[in-house]
């Protein structure tokens, strides 16, 4: 009788296993880390073997805790970071250059190109076909930058030789035998990011696929969130669902309603709105992405915030300036002041993505006097997480035309309780965290679960799931709006600072990091 669900959650920080119990409870847990490799500043690769041998290790772990046999697992769930691309060679199973991740800028250029000169005028080229602006985040610049130079690669790439996947592709391709028969597939959420993809068909759009040099048949083949793709050939365990992390947290909320949305605090913020099927196009700065599709049913479209940085400011504050000594300890900084001492962080270290999506911003810290200290910086970082989401919500209403009664949230940061009133107090609507914070392996297992009929459908995971904890507004009306409009002012501080100037200077700290590696 198979009691449990492996779900596989391919981080960007780190990999997990994590064995769910039927009534979606956590039985056991393997997690390991992988390198972040940097070699030039704005560049980010993993090892894509090192995420294959730590998804390996991370499953015996998980297993072995659990203590169970192969037989007592109903079937294996995956997520995944979203957007971060590897290239391998079918033949040798070898991933032709590191897996560029999502948060790497170093296609700027391509983009730039692509969109005929000037980013400003062309980024939406593709979005009526993908729902998406050019901008570096995305996979199939990714690609092409790949394609483009590496040694060899094209002629590979052309002679069908190489395979491109996002890392659920790779890790599944692996799962199921890698040189010896791998299915070479992805989910359409995770499709839904590369720009590759086709929102209406679903399918790849050779329009895009030819703009960016990447050849059709380097491309997984796009299937639902929850169907059987094949067998883990070391576990005889089918592999019955995908969804890409952020899809996977809206499914793992139960978010299965349109109009219920999601927002996850992680490296980054990322909140999901489900639009239904309905296929909604923003006017205001958020993305047009697929929500999730189980096995034959319609798919269901989502519209998406995507903040770059969020958590990574803690981390910043912790390993680069030393503020702190781990990331909790902000909440202690904190909550030493009532207020920000009129000072506002925006932490556009990358450029700013939702809703401004500027890749010539950078970060500033604002409304600096003799009288801020240490305090009110640690509060104005955990604010900045809290407005830039305000500004995400904001869209979300102008776009969807109705206002969200309440959110609901996950991720590592939201166990800062300080944040989280006040991110009930700047938005003016309850935030919710629910019981079994796991939302993003969760949600795999549900899809995963469902397509083997361990669970009969989303109303299983609509019954499992459970209000850990509430936030409610405290904050006036007035106080509210007056903080905001100073937030508002402080990120326009932050635009078109990118010129040649301070290109020249970017340019001179990758000299400078390339000389230091080499020696
Ligand atoms: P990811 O899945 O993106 O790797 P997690 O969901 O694990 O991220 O969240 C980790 C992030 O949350 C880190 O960036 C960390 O700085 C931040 N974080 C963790 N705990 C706290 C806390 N108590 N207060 C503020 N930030 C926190």
């Amino acid at each position: 009788m198979a009691d449990y669900i492996l779900a596989i959650d391919q981080g960007t920080t780190s990999t997990r296993a994590i064995v769910f119990t039927h009534g979606g409870e956590i039985h056991t847990v393997g997690q390991k880390e992988h390198e972040q490799i940097f070699p030039k500043a704005g560049w980010v690769e993993h090892d894509p073997a090192e995420i294959w041998d730590n998804t390996r290790e991370v499953i015996g772990t998980a297993l072995g805790k659990a203590n169970i046999s192969n037989s007592q697992l109903a079937a294996i769930g995956i997520t995944n970071q979203r957007e971060t691309a590897v290239v391998w060679d079918k033949n040798t199973g070898e991933p032709v250059y590191n897996a560029i991740v999502w948060q790497d800028t170093r296609t700027s250029k391509i983009i730039t190109e692509l969109a005929g000169g000037d980013l400003e005028e062309g980024a939406d080229r593709f979005k009526d076909i993908c729902g998406l602006p050019l901008a570096t985040y995305f996979s199939g610049p990714k690609v092409k930058w790949i394609l483009d130079n590496v040694e060899g690669a094209r002629e590979k790439a052309e002679a069908g030789d190489l395979l491109f996947g996002t890392t659920d592709s790779w890790v599944v391709w692996n799962l199921t035998g890698g040189t010896e028969g791998g299915v070479h597939i992805t989910d359409v959420t995770n499709a839904s990011r590369t720009m590759l993809m086709d929102l209406k068909t679903l399918s790849w759009s050779e329009e895009v696929a030819e703009a960016m040099g990447i050849p059709m048949s380097m491309l997984p083949e796009i299937r639902s969130c929850s169907e059987v793709y094949g067998e883990s050939t070391k576990l005889g365990v089918p592999i019955a669902g995908i969804l890409g992390d952020q899809q996977a947290a809206t499914f793992g909320q139960a978010c299965f309603e349109k109009g219920m949305s999601k927002n996850t605090y992680g490296t980054g913020n990322f909140m999901l709105l489900n639009t239904g099927t309905e296929i909604v196009r923003s006017e205001n700065g958020l993305l047009t992405t697929l929500c999730y599709k189980i096995g034959e049913e319609e798919a269901v479209y989502a519209l998406e915030g995507s903040i770059a940085v969020t958590g990574s400011l803690v981390q910043w504050l912790r390993d680069n300036i030393g503020l702190i000594q781990d990331a909790p300890e902000i909440e202690d900084l904190a909550t030493q002041v009532d207020d920000n001492g009129g000072c506002y962080i925006v932490p556009a270290f990358s450029g700013l993505f939702a809703p401004y999506w500027k890749d010539d911003a950078r970060g500033a810290i604002v409304g600096l006097t003799r009288y801020v200290n240490k305090h009110h910086i640690a509060r104005a970082a955990l604010e900045s997480t809290a407005y830039q989401t305000r500004e995400v919500l904001d869209a979300m209403n102008a776009d969807s035309g109705v206002d969200l009664p309440e959110l609901r949230v996950d991720g590592g940061m939201v166990a800062n309780e300080t944040l989280m009133q006040f991110q009930a107090d700047i938005l003016g609507v309850d935030v919710v965290r629910p019981k079994v914070a796991e939302t993003t392996a969760l949600g795999a297992a549900y899809a995963a679960g469902i397509a083997v009929g361990f669970w009969e459908g989303v109303q299983d995971v609509v019954d499992n799931w459970e209000e850990g904890q509430r936030w409610s507004p405290q904050m006036g009306e007035e106080e509210r709006e007056r903080l905001y409009r100073q937030w508002k002012k402080a990120v326009t501080r932050t635009f078109d600072w990118v010129d040649e100037d301070a290109e020249r200077a970017e340019e001179a700290v990758e000299e400078a990091e390339g000389e230091a590696q080499d020696g």
